[in-house]
């Protein structure tokens, strides 16, 4: 393909970056000499960066959010013609893409009934912390205020979201965090902590959960926050039999099951969301990145008639509502796109093409592993996949973080794009993640696997 743009004077771009941006996780010495990587047009599944390199990307946008692919004029037009009519308007009072895209939400996940409007997954999260605690103090006197989060997982990147970050290395250097987040153990069978397989393994990790609460004492636990698929500690799905134990765990103690669905949410894992995977019912449920494709900045936090009801009681108590806001939460752009790109899901059968095509990613990394030894393990749910890199297939060794980044970078040689598992946390940098757009191609994830088969080869040898 040839390079669809024309860029004026290159140069001064890559050196106004490297003189002024901070770029997103990365250590920057490098870029004293190497020079840094600038984007400047995307179609459909594939970018082009600043030197007019074409790469196919299979982590849409890098990290899992360019669900419908690049170069959508009709959301572009969508959100052109809201931000003419009103770009903005925040507080109590509502409009109207936020109203029909509620609508279309709700529509889409029975059982809940309420969108807040946010513009981050760590915000959304700390919306759904915010009303577990405050049903805390307007239930219980403010004892069951607990929030338990799971070993791997993650949750954002503001203080209490890293509170109740799961990979306690990439924490480290952010403390002191807010108290009352207790951490749960991870339910990763290959990485297995008990000695039980499928689905006894799943009721197992689940019981891990009962015992800390047991521990820590049922009427201190308030919530509870999960991915339906641990994103980048590992790209894990739980093992049968985990969910429905979760759920009756929940329900038993009176614990809200709130479930982070800021990756999986709006078709990743080939339903609307990851949690419908499972056949549970969640209270609160947040989400973010694949919401507008990136299109737009907005996050929701949805949550039952019930959760909400406890904030409607009492009207006449001053104090008795959610008193949060979010400025950027009143961003009329947000879910004018995010209707946009629902209705492009549907009308081009994304969900039925995102399981089609995650079957075939799961089928070639299997391929794969007869020839790669490199590779212990493959796992995934949708177009959401990951392979985990070891040095002794025996041992379970993680493969060491330079050979892991070399094959990414072997990948990038080849103009392929793929992900690899948080970098900061030792032991858990050793998945391979690829996560393209939904409207990936049969050829297009021939051409992404064809690329680590070669790059496994380059860097193993
Ligand atoms: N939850 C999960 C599962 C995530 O992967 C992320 C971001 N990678 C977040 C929350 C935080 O989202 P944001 O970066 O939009 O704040």
């Amino acid at each position: 393909m040839t390079v669809p743009f024309q860029v004026n004077d290159p140069r001064a771009v890559i050196e106004a970056d490297r003189a002024h941006v901070w770029h997103h996780l990365v250590q920057h010495k490098p870029f004293e000499t190497v020079d840094p990587r600038i984007i400047v047009e995307g179609k459909g599944l594939r970018v082009w960066d600043i030197t007019g390199k074409e790469h196919i990307d299979a982590v849409s946008g890098g990290v899992w959010t360019v669900n419908v692919g690049y170069g959508r004029e009709r959301i572009a037009d969508v959100v052109r013609d809201q931000l003419v009519k009103l770009n903005f308007f925040a507080g109590a009072s509502g409009s109207i893409p936020g109203a029909r895209f509620a609508e279309a939400l709700i529509d889409k996940m029975p059982g809940m009934s309420r969108v807040y409007y946010a513009n981050s997954g760590s915000e959304a999260n700390e919306k759904g912390y915010k009303m577990i605690r405050q049903i805390a103090h307007k239930r219980y006197g403010g004892k069951k205020h607990k929030i338990l989060f799971r070993e791997r997982d993650y949750h954002g990147t503001t203080i209490s979201a890293l509170s109740s970050g799961g990979q306690q290395e990439r924490n480290a250097q952010y403390g002191p965090f807010t108290p009352g987040f207790v951490e749960v153990p991870h339910c990763l069978e290959y990485r297995a902590q008990w000695d039980l397989s499928g689905e006894a393994y799943g009721e197992r990790a689940a019981d891990a959960i009962e015992e800390v609460i047991l521990r820590e004492g049922a009427d201190t636990v308030g919530g509870i926050v999960l991915e339906p698929v641990t994103a980048g500690g590992g790209v894990i799905p739980a093992p049968e039999g985990y969910w429905q134990r979760v759920q009756e765990i929940c329900r038993k103690y009176d614990i809200l099951l709130m479930i982070d669905e800021v990756v999986c949410g709006v078709g990743r894992t080939g339903t609307w969301f990851g949690y419908q995977n499972y056949g549970i019912q969640p209270d609160i449920v947040t989400m973010a990145k694949g919401v507008a494709s990136g299109y737009a900045a907005i996050s929701c936090c949805v949550t039952t008639e019930a959760v909400f009801d406890m904030f409607k009681d009492d009207a006449d108590d001053p104090l008795n509502y959610f008193r949060d806001i979010s400025t950027f939460g009143g961003c009329a752009a947000g879910p004018a796109a995010a209707l946009e790109n629902m209705a492009i899901i549907e009308e081009e059968g994304l969900l039925e093409n995102t399981n089609a095509m995650g079957a075939r990613v799961i089928d070639n990394l299997h391929a794969l592993m007869d020839k790669h030894a490199v590779i212990g393990d493959v796992r995934g749910k949708g177009l959401f996949c990951g392979a985990e890199l070891v040095a002794d297939r025996a041992t379970k060794e993680p493969l060491d973080e330079k050979r892991v980044q070399a094959v990414v970078g072997e990948c990038m040689k080849q103009g392929v794009i793929i992900g690899a598992t948080n970098r900061s946390v030792p032991g858990y940098n050793n998945t391979l993640c690829l996560s393209p757009a939904l409207i990936a191609t049969p050829d297009d994830i021939d051409q992404i696997t064809d690329a680590i088969d070669k790059a496994l080869t380059t860097v193993m040898s």
